[in-house]
């Protein structure tokens, strides 16, 4: 679930909430059951957008450290059969 920014309306409590799309928690301050839902991008809200954007990231942070595995697996064994022929 998405973590979405709040704000309330009537007593001005800013909130973050784990929501499903489209569902609007109540101000957990006055109860106030239609805060306003912000969409700052500096606020946590996780959109598609976001999301893939961070997978795709994710997804290139793991293949370098593949990679950098894979490099280092090949440089042992180098050394290795060095060391032993
Ligand atoms: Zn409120």
């Amino acid at each position: 679930m998405p973590l979405y920014d709040f704000k309330c309306g009537k007593c001005g409590k800013r909130f973050e909430e784990l929501v499903r799309l489209g569902e609007i928690p109540p101000c957990p301050k006055c109860g106030n059951s239609k805060p306003e839902q912000l969409f700052s991008a500096s606020a946590g809200v996780s959109t598609d957008t976001t999301r893939g954007k961070a997978l795709g990231q994710a997804r290139r942070a793991a293949g370098a450290v593949k990679k950098e595995k894979d490099h280092a697996q090949r440089e042992y064994e180098r050394n290795y059969f060095k060391d032993h022929s």
